[in-house]
């Protein structure tokens, strides 16, 4: 989550105003303010930056620019707003290096950059969380998300589906045409799936060939049929690599939050889709496996 700004009157060289985030285990988050407005932080998603923490209020806080100054206001949270260990009781100016802290765990530090020091943020921030060949998430980022999603569902009582999508004797590719080729196919693949997603969705890239999406609000039929959505666009599509035009096909593992037996944990709800995408192999590959009455 990445919004661009730049201020009049904190013109020149460092006109940017950026909160970097820490929350515990998360990749920090550089969240570069807006050029006029007002944000709001907290658990709701209708925020502009949401914190998943559980002691982090829906609208915990806001942060209004005025006249070129940024001004942080509490919004009546539960467990209070904190700058520089100072409880917030009124609105405060932040001042460059200011520390926030949104309740007792959630730290996050404001500070005015130039527009190379944004830069170089935005891009060390996207190193973490981009896998370099296919552009999309990477897993670190995936289990993150996923950490925060099924917490989500489960608190919420929504819905969620994880799809788990490997590509179908790739290994052949790689010995045929060579790696370079593979990498295409991986772009290419990558890109496909990209396209058919909605702006909810998370793809990342969990290993060699080897994606997952995540998916919101759908059951299992619809994560399903998302799924085979997939699985034909992909097969329908052709990679150029040099002189050949190559189809590959790829198999799919579907699970819903619901499908986990016991405790509904990440690792649990995981472990059902990656097992249905073996069952997918083993019935012959280019295949969607998870279907309810399966
Ligand atoms: P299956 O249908 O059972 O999934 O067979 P497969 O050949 O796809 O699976 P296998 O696990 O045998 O092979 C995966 C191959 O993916 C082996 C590995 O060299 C290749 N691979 C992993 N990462 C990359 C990469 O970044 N680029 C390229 N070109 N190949 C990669
Ligand atoms: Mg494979
Ligand atoms: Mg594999």
């Amino acid at each position: 989550m990445v919004v661009s700004a730049r201020t009049d009157a904190v013109a020149g060289k460092r006109s940017r105003a950026v909160l970097t985030t820490a929350g515990k285990g998360e990749t920090a988050r550089v969240l570069i303010l807006p050029e006029s407005g007002m944000v709001s932080l907290g658990r709701s998603s209708s925020c502009t930056y949401r914190f998943e923490e559980a002691s982090v209020s829906s609208v915990h806080a806001r942060i209004a620019q005025v006249s070129g100054q940024f001004i942080f206001t509490d919004n009546g949270s539960t467990n209070g707003s904190f700058v520089n260990d100072a409880r917030v009781t009124e609105p405060v100016v932040l001042k460059e290096g200011d520390r926030i802290r949104l309740g007792p765990n959630y730290l996050l530090r404001f500070s005015l950059v130039d527009p190379d020091e944004e830069e170089a943020l935005k891009r060390m921030h996207e190193a973490a969380l981009i896998d370099g060949l296919t552009r999309v998430f990477n897993r670190k980022h995936l289990e993150e998300r996923l950490d925060a999603e099924v917490a989500f569902a489960n608190r919420h009582k929504t819905e969620l589906v994880v799809i788990v999508l490997d590509i179908d004797y790739f290994k052949r590719v790689n010995d045929t045409y060579g790696h370079q080729a593979g990498d295409a196919v991986l772009k290419h693949i990558a890109q496909i799936v990209q396209n058919c997603l909605r702006a909810e969705d998370v793809l990342a890239r969990y290993g060699g060939e080897e994606f997952v999406v995540v998916a919101r609000g759908i059951n299992l039929s619809q994560g399903c049929a998302f799924a085979d959505r997939l699985r034909l666009a992909i097969a329908r599509s052709s990679v150029n690599v040099g002189s050949q035009d190559l189809q590959v096909t790829a198999s799919l593992g579907v699970a819903s939050i619901h499908c986990c037996t016991s405790e509904r944990t990440k690792t649990a709800f995981f472990e059902v889709a990656d097992s249905r995408l073996y069952r997918a192999k083993e019935g012959g590959r280019n295949r969607v496996v998870g279907w309810p009455e399966e």
